[in-house]
């Protein structure tokens, strides 16, 4: 039943949170996790329609995947070493639509994701991306509270 685990992560403490229990459903059966990690295009809409008047567009630098690679990088051998078989993508779009479409994509038996990420503002009961991700997912969602 829980075979194949997808973990979307912000690399926040929250989500953090989520990969412990990630972690723990090895007890339960779980076999493969899939990492995924999803730049906001939306950030970068905002960031060149209203700073390109000070910079040249913002992009994806290639410094700034090369760091995320490898905090994803950690995180498969984290897993691994609990003999998972783990693999990683990255995305770009709106992480809940690109969190849906990867769970579809990999046919995973469920989605583990926290429930608030890097705003991780008090008086949310969710961020958007869990909020988004639980309304709209075919797949059973666990979402791991901070
Ligand atoms: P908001 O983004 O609405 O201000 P938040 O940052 O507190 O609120 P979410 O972004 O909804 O909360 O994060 C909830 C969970 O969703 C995270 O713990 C993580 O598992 C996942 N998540 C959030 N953003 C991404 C992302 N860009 N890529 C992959 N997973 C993500
Ligand atoms: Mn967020």
């Amino acid at each position: 039943m829980l075979k194949k685990i997808l973990y979307p992560t912000d690399f926040s403490d929250v989500a953090e949170k989520a990969l412990e229990y990630v972690e723990a459903l090895k007890e339960a059966g779980a076999k493969e996790v899939v990492v995924l990690h999803v730049f906001d295009s939306r950030t970068l809409d905002y960031l060149n329609r209203y700073v390109s008047t000070y910079a040249d567009g913002m992009k994806i630098t290639e410094e700034n995947k090369k760091s995320t690679v490898k905090l994803m990088q950690e995180i498969e051998q984290r897993l691994e070493k609990r003999g998972f078989v783990a693999t990683s993508r990255l995305a770009e779009g709106v992480p809940a639509f690109e969190i849906m479409k990867v769970a579809e994509e990999e046919k995973v038996s469920v989605v583990v994701i926290g429930s608030h990420g890097m705003s991780n503002v008090k008086e949310m009961l969710l961020g958007s991306v869990s909020e988004t991700v639980i309304r709209k997912s075919k797949m059973p969602v666990v979402v791991v509270k901070r």
